[in-house]
Order: C-alpha cells, then structure tokens, then sequence
C-alpha cells in the first residue's frame, strides 16, 4: 500500500521525543518534497526507527538529531545525522554486521545488542534500496537511505 512517508517519519520522531529528552538532544525533521511510496510499513519504520534511536544513544548531551526526507522522480532520500560521538573509520564497514559493535567498553555502557543496523540494512534491501554511512569520530554521524519510488521486478 501507499505510505505517507512525511507522516511515517513525524510519527517515528514523536514517539522517540521522550528518549531524547533525557539527554537534552533536539531532534528536528526536514520534509523538502512530500513522499508517497509502496512499503512495508512496520519494517519500513522498524528500519528508520533503529537509525533514530542510535543518533539519539550515540549522541551528547544537549546534542542534536536532524532526519531529512527528500525526493527526485527515482528515488526517495532519508537521511538521520547527528551530532554525536561518530564511528573510527576502521569500524565504519563492519557496523552492519549482525553483533559488531564499536568499542565494547562504550556500546555496553549504552546497552543493546548490535542488532539494529543489521536489521535495517535488511529491510531496505528488501525494499531494492541501499544505505550509506558518512562519519567523524567526535563530530557525528550521518547515515542516507535511498529507496526506488517504483521498483520494476
Ligand atoms: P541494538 O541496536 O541491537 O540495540 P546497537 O545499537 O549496539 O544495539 P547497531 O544499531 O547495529 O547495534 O549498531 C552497531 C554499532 O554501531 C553500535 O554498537 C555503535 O557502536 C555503532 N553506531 C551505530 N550507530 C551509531 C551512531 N549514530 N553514532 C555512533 N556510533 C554508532
Ligand atoms: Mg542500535
């Protein structure tokens, strides 16, 4: 079915507010084109969610979460940066790995189990899409997700 992902992606933030709040992080989101697509609406926000949730848990205090949601006639865009404590660029290819985690001593302080990117990254697969990761150590991290409007089989 059709998804309002503008809608979809307000949804997922407010729900995430009140995590956020504890750590004084400012989460904003920015809608430049409205995006209707065929999705998986519980994977699809399954997978949005878990990039959320790990802007927010790898963040600072008093940091920010921007999710950005964008579209050209092919694709759809969403991107979640944040201003947080960023991924050594020799973890930043193992991350999708189901279980790898950076740095046991800070992941188990924020508890988890390095499921969540390996989850999403499979759910947008399934939707034909890709996932991207730009990040700094100390200064954040920033992750783009792209999925085809119409997918021809
Ligand atoms: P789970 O999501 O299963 O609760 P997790 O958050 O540890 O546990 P993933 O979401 O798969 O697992 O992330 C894997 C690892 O990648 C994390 O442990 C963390 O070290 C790193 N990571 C993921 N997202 C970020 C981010 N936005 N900023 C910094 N590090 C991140
Ligand atoms: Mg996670």
């Amino acid at each position: 079915t059709q998804i309002n992902v503008n809608e979809l992606l307000g949804s997922i933030l407010k729900r995430l507010k009140p995590i956020a709040q504890q750590k004084n992080v400012e989460l904003v989101l920015e809608s430049f084109r409205p995006v209707l697509a065929e999705l998986d609406k519980t994977k699809f926000t399954l997978a949005i969610s878990n990039l959320v949730e790990n802007a927010i848990k790898y963040n600072n205090r008093d940091g920010w979460v921007k999710v950005s949601l964008n579209a050209d006639h092919k694709f759809f865009y969403v991107k979640v940066a944040d201003s947080g404590i960023g991924i050594p660029e020799s973890d930043q290819e193992h991350v999708f790995e189901r279980f790898y985690r950076v740095d046991k001593a800070r992941s188990r302080e924020a508890g988890g189990t390095g499921l969540g990117l390996a989850i999403t990254k499979g759910i947008i697969y399934s939707h034909h899409g890709a996932i991207k990761l730009y990040s700094k150590e100390n200064e954040g991290t920033t992750f783009t997700v792209r999925i085809p409007l119409i997918y021809i089989a």
